[in-house]
């Protein structure tokens, strides 16, 4: 499963770093950016509740 956030809608509220820490993380600037291109197995289940927490709609799945 491929993850991509969109920099252009991300706005840094931060749902998907508190609900999936191993995939997103918080840059200096304060937005979002993934720590994988793929997720693992493991961790596919929370992904989901990311792209749907977030405010902006920014999380894609590929
Ligand atoms: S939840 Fe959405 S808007 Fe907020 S930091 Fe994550 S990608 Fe950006």
């Amino acid at each position: 499963m491929k993850v991509h956030v969109d920099d252009d809608r991300c706005r840094g509220h931060g749902v998907c770093v508190a609900v999936c820490p191993d995939v997103f993380t918080l840059t200096d600037g304060g937005y979002a950016e993934t720590l994988v291109d793929d997720v693992p197995p493991e961790l596919a289940a929370e992904v989901p509740e990311a792209v749907t927490g977030c405010p902006e709609h920014a999380i894609t799945l590929g």
